[in-house]
C-alpha cells in the first residue's frame, strides 16, 4: 500500500526536522552550522538517537558538531559528531556513565538501536555512534570502548 503524502504529514515532517535541527545541534560553544550531509544523516538517525536517550533515561548533550565546535571541545578530527552520526548522552535514572554505556552496548548488540558502530564509556556520559551509510565495507558488530586519559581502551562486554 502506498501512503499518500498529505499536508498534515508534510507539516509533521517539517516540524520534526526543525526539532532535530535545533535540539540536536545544541552546544555551549557558539554557532554550530549544519552541513547538509550531517543534517540528513542526523535526521535519518534521530529516532535511534531518541531511543538511546530514552533507554538510559538520559539527556542529550550534543549530537552534531561543526568542525570549529569539534576543535574547540577537543574532539577527534574524524569524529562522527561531524557527520551527524553520534550523540552524547548524560545518563539519568541513577545510572552511572559506565552502567549507561553498558546498557547501550547491550542494546546495540541485540540490534535494537540500529546499525551502531561504537559505544564509548566517557568520563561522565555515554557516546554512541552509527555506521556511515555511505561507507562501504563488511558489516561489523558494535564496538565498546572506554575513554582513558591516554586514549581508548577496548572493553569486554
Ligand atoms: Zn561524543
Amino acid at each position: 500500500m502506498v501512503e499518500e503524502l498529505t499536508v498534515v504529514g508534510l507539516v509533521a515532517m517539517a516540524t520534526y526536522a526543525r526539532r532535530v535541527a535545533v535540539d540536536f545541534a545544541v552546544t555551549s560553544h557558539g554557532k554550530n552550522p549544519w552541513t547538509q550531509k550531517a543534517f540528513f544523516n542526523c535526521l535519518q538517525h534521530a529516532h535511534r538517537m531518541q531511543a538511546a536517550i530514552k533507554l538510559i533515561g538520559g539527556k542529550i548533550n550534543v549530537a552534531y558538531r561543526c568542525p570549529e565546535v569539534n576543535a574547540a571541545v577537543g574532539g577527534v578530527p574524524d569524529s562522527y559528531h561531524l557527520r551527524g552520526l553520534a550523540v552524547d548522552i548524560h545518563p539519568g535514572g541513577g545510572l552511572s556513565a559506565e552502567s549507561a554505556s553498558r546498557k547501550l552496548y547491550a542494546a546495540a548488540c541485540q540490534g535494537s538501536l540500529g546499525n551502531v558502530r561504537t559505544v564509548i564509556w566517557e568520563p561522565t556520559w555515554a557516546h554512541i555512534e552509527w555506521h556511515d551509510p555511505e561507507e562501504v565495507g563488511p558489516p561489523a558488530p558494535p564496538r565498546f570502548l572506554k575513554k582513558t586519559t591516554t586514549g581508548y581502551e577496548v572493553m569486554k562486554p
